[in-house]
């Protein structure tokens, strides 16, 4: 006895996303068939247009309504300070400090050994070219204090210290901790402490 094709196929489906098992598919893929058509409908709506009604900005390579998005598009910031971060959820961690006012720049991932994520893997090469256009005066790494955010921090380090001021954020997070999980006012106290790379 087999469960139904299309039980199946959904159970495939889930147990490909990140940290979830065979079992664990399973158990979502049950709790979706008790619920109602029109839960399922909503769900199903918003699979289906999560990547036609998503861009990204062309300038810090967020992923956004618009492009460019609305921190990019806002005068008001300063437009001399960039934030390096790894992803999209690293700078709504960091904006929600309302610590910071400058730009932003997704990286989109970090540089990895043990994983084989080389320099040419993630953003650095549309980040020179971001740098080479003139403008920044300080680029704040603020990466997560675990080995892979070390490495980025150091090849970024070397790559564009000549150019702009480089600093990272303060020691408040822990050892190993990833930024999008800190509370915000370690992480506020992390910006606001931020120093230069020795
Ligand atoms: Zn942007």
């Amino acid at each position: 006895m087999k469960y139904p094709k299309a039980l199946e196929n959904l159970i495939k489906e889930l147990a490909s996303l990140p940290s979830v098992g065979p079992k664990t598919a399973e158990r979502y893929a049950f709790y979706l068939l008790r619920q109602n058509e029109d839960s399922l409908n909503r769900f199903a709506k918003s699979l289906a247009e999560l990547k036609g009604n998503i861009l990204v900005c062309s300038q810090c390579l967020a992923i956004s309504e618009t492009n460019p998005c609305p921190i990019c598009a806002d005068l008001k910031r300063q437009r001399e300070a960039l934030c390096i971060v790894e992803n999209i959820q690293d700078l709504i961690a960091i904006e929600s400090t309302g610590q910071y006012q400058g730009l932003y720049f997704v990286l989109g991932g970090l540089i990895s050994m043990i994983d084989k994520v080389g320099p040419e893997s993630i953003n650095i090469k549309r980040l020179e070219n971001r740098i080479n256009k003139g403008g920044i005066k300080e680029m704040i790494l603020a990466l997560n204090f675990n080995l892979e955010g070390e490495t980025t921090a150091i090849y970024l380090n070397k790559l564009f210290k000549d150019n702009v001021r480089i600093t990272h954020l303060a020691k408040g997070l822990s050892a190993g901790s990833d930024l999008e999980y800190a509370d915000q006012v370690t992480l506020k106290n992390a910006f606001k402490y931020r120093n230069e790379i020795k």
